[in-house]
């Protein structure tokens, strides 16, 4: 049966795993050696796909991975977003890993608005931080109200910018009051990396306690979209693959969401992860945590890690780069 998808919203062009940073938390798990970026034909087509669905200019962005790892290659993805019918994107997310100093900054602010970007969605938390010093964040800020414009600056967060210590310099109690505080600007979801580096800090509850826990909303709900170097189409928070765009438009790939083409998606949208999804995963040799699990994306995570240790991993677990 045929599942229906919210209309697109929002587009993201997920250009590379590669990051100079390996944050603790990082979803996708990027970083170290991983390598590999989207073809810039590749690219063009999904931006015209984003172009079919009228999903608006503001809404189309880059992301990573790290995209000014290699200045060259993001004009030339930059570059492309003419022939697909933008005028440019929207924004561009960033670590600040390379507003080392003003003169650098300016140079590079200049060279992607020339090339119509809006805006910088600009990455500092504690878990940046202790790859970033916090001093190249506030420069690109105010280098680049200068340079783009009063509103061009997207902080994820705010309250970024008045850390005194990261991570590395945190105790454990710190870090543990720091996750859980239920005031702070946003939720790290335990998975990819965190599920090695953050899960100890935290208490677990055992999987049946996020029974009858629908996905749907988190996953597809915002009615944002990404494809990946692999052409794969990821939406939302990246729990998940749709299909592959490698010969498909994004269209095309919506309509064919459905209960016999994405067996997983059906179940974490109905469910969550501890209905069908698990019960399928321990006849399959999947065992529990002794310890429990810190959230639901915890679990859910550690399910599909299994199924991708088996060896025959289905098409609806991705990006591979983030179970490695
Ligand atoms: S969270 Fe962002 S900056 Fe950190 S490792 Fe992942 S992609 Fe890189
Ligand atoms: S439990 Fe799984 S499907 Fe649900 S929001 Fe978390 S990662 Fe996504």
């Amino acid at each position: 049966m045929k599942i229906i998808m919210p209309k697109p919203k929002a587009g993201g062009l997920l250009v590379s795993y590669s990051c100079n940073a390996k944050c603790k938390h990082c979803y996708l798990n990027c970083g170290g050696k991983k390598s590999g970026k989207m073809d810039i034909a590749d690219a063009k087509r999904h931006l015209q796909s984003f172009k079919e669905e009228g999903i608006p200019k503001e809404e189309v962005h880059i992301t990573g991975g790290e995209p000014f790892i290699d200045l060259d290659y993001l004009v030339s993805i930059l570059d492309v977003a003419q022939e697909a019918g933008y005028s440019g994107f929207g924004f561009v997310e960033t670590n600040a890993f390379w507003a080392t100093n003003q003169e650098k900054c300016k140079r590079i602010l200049e060279t992607i608005k020339k090339r119509g970007v809006e805006k910088l969605c600009i990455s500092s938390d504690i878990f940046h931080q202790e790859f970033i010093p916090l001093s190249n964040v506030k420069r690109l800020v105010e280098n680049c109200y200068e340079v783009i414009g009063p509103n061009s600056i997207m902080l994820r967060w705010q309250g970024g910018l008045d850390l005194k210590k990261h991570i590395g310099e945190m105790t454990e109690t710190e870090i543990k009051e720091y996750i859980l505080n239920p005031n702070r600007e946003f939720r790290t979801r335990i998975v990819g990396r965190g599920t090695k580096t953050l899960a100890d800090f935290l208490p677990r509850q055992k999987a049946e306690n996020f029974k009858d826990s629908p996905c749907f909303e988190k996953m597809v709900g915002s009615g944002h979209y990404h494809f990946d170097l692999h052409n794969d189409l990821i939406p939302g928070i990246g729990c998940i693959i749709l299909g592959n765009a490698s010969n498909r438009t994004l269209r095309e790939l919506l309509n064919n969401v459905s209960e016999e083409n994405n067996p997983m998606f059906e179940m974490l949208s109905k469910e969550g992860p501890a209905g069908r999804f698990l019960a399928q995963a321990n006849t399959k040799g999947y065992r529990e945590l002794e310890k429990g699990y810190c959230d639901k994306c915890h679990l859910c995570f550690d399910i599909k890690k299994h199924i991708v240790s088996l060896g025959n991993s289905t098409k609806e677990i991705g990006p591979k780069e983030a179970y490695v």
